[in-house]
């Protein structure tokens, strides 16, 4: 039930509702309509026994239908049977067979008495003389109303249960079709955190209606927030720009000035310092200028050669670690739709991590595997790795996973928040695997 769709529940509970509705109805109908029948069938029984002790006469203690024509009394009537009893004993006619005969004398009284099939309604009515006329009526009217429903159950149940699942699939498939259709966007949103798109107003007027309004809404104060963000972030790194360009000049310049190398050691270390900075606020500004609507021109280029430019650059870093550095295997051409000055970047900066982060004597493979509707363009290492928890965080801005390990290697942690944004805006996507201790696969992807 937990994993059932929202529209399955609801037509599996108002089957299993109206099912549950019929069964009642006709279960009391039954019981309702039995209980009149069977009312009937008393009434029935105590007056045609008065109609029948109207027509005896009894002349000296013997009991005649008519006695002018000296006819005896008759044992059967509009299908009730009668006997007649003495001073509690039986006297005469045909007492019915598979019927216990102990009912004790009850005058006025219907006593029943059930077989599996039928009822018998047993009525004692006195007459003069000590004599009593018993009556016998074999009530079979429940079981055949039963019988009945349970055939009308059998029929109408299965059609009324049809139409009111397809009606109630046709209402709940109208009803439902704007919220699939906002659950459509806002995945979309998610996945390609464009902030931009809005949620399509189904304008019922109705409890949905009303969600879509609100949730746009917050989509325009979420979009507004972040633009202020990025507007923020873009003025202040560019107005930190200037004044440290100023000093990271007037430091060259007093560097140039100084004799005494004490002094030489701190300015080498100011030095390094500044031009931390300096990158750190230039990719800031990248960033906040890198918008995920900006179209940016796309061109087909055959990315072979340039993966093996890229891994030619990275060769003397991998030697110094004696990191075996290979790939792309392929010499193919492999054609895909993207910027080449954000592809060469964003790939520079995965071989680069990949480069830092695994210890000597380790490898980094550069690999390209096409699939019919996309291309897959892998970096892997034999690094360190990174623990399940982080793989989401290392995109965000400024994220290090460990402050440590990372400031030994002096990143600033924006290299894969531009990574992963240059490659959006090219069309494409980025993913990793990786195990602690074991190595990372970086894969981007390119549809074709
Ligand atoms: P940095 O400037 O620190 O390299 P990035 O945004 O490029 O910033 O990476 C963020 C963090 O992700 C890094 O500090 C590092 O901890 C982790 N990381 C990135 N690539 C790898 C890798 N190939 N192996 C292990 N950890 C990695």
């Amino acid at each position: 039930m937990k994993s059932m769709s929202l529209r399955k529940k609801l037509i599996l509970w108002y089957s299993l509702f109206f099912l549950g509705l019929i069964i009642t109805n006709l279960v009391i109908v039954f019981l309702a309509s039995d209980t009149v029948i069977s009312e009937n069938a008393r009434e029935e029984i105590q007056e045609t026994s008065e109609d029948v002790a109207e027509t005896l006469d009894i002349v000296n203690g013997i009991v005649y239908y008519d006695f002018e024509e000296g006819e005896r009394f008759i044992y059967f009537e509009d299908g009730i049977a009668f006997v007649l009893y003495l001073n509690g004993q039986f006297y005469e006619g045909q007492y019915p067979a598979n019927l216990p005969d102990d009912f004790p004398i009850q005058a006025y009284l219907t006593q029943t008495y059930d077989t599996p099939t039928s009822t018998w309604f047993i009525y004692d009515l006195p007459l003069q003389d000590g004599y009593t006329l018993r009556a016998f009526y074999n009530y079979q009217g429940g079981v055949s109303v039963y019988d009945d429903f349970l055939r009308v159950l059998a029929i109408v149940a299965p059609i009324l249960l049809g139409i009111s699942t397809l009606g109630g699939l046709v209402i709940i498939q109208r009803t439902l079709k704007p919220v699939q259709a906002m659950a459509k966007t806002a995945k979309t949103i998610q996945s390609t955190e464009n902030f931009q798109l809005r949620l399509d107003e189904p304008k019922t007027h109705d409890e949905i209606d009303t969600l879509a309004k609100t949730l746009n809404q917050m989509l325009e104060k979420v979009e507004a927030s972040l633009e202020r963000e990025r507007e923020f972030s873009a003025n202040v790194s560019h107005e930190l720009r200037t004044p440290l360009a100023v000093i990271q000049a007037q430091t060259e310049y007093l560097e140039s000035k100084l004799n005494d190398s004490a002094y030489q050691k701190d300015f080498e270390t100011i030095h390094h310092q500044l031009t931390h900075m300096q990158s750190l606020i230039d990719q800031m500004l990248e960033l906040a200028r890198m918008n995920a609507t900006t179209q940016v021109p796309l061109e087909s280029v055959d990315i072979i050669p340039l993966l093996t430019s890229i891994r030619e650059d990275f060769m003397p870093m991998a030697q110094s670690k004696s990191i075996q550095l290979t790939g792309p295997q392929t010499s193919n051409q492999v054609q895909i739709h993207t910027h080449v000055t954000f592809f060469i970047r964003s790939l520079s900066n995965l071989l680069e991590n990949a480069l830092k982060f695994t210890p000597e004597n380790g490898t980094v493979t550069l690999d390209v595997t096409r699939h019919p509707k996309r291309v897959d363009i892998t970096v892997t290492d034999t690094g360190i790795g990174i623990a399940a928890d982080e793989q989401d965080k290392i995109f965000e801005a400024l994220y290090q996973v460990d402050a440590a390990r990372s400031d030994a290697q002096s990143g600033i942690g924006l290299g894969l928040a531009l990574t992963k944004q240059m490659i959006k805006q090219c069309g494409g996507s980025i993913a990793l695997k990786s195990t602690p201790n074991v190595g990372t696969t970086f894969t981007v992807s390119f549809p074709v």
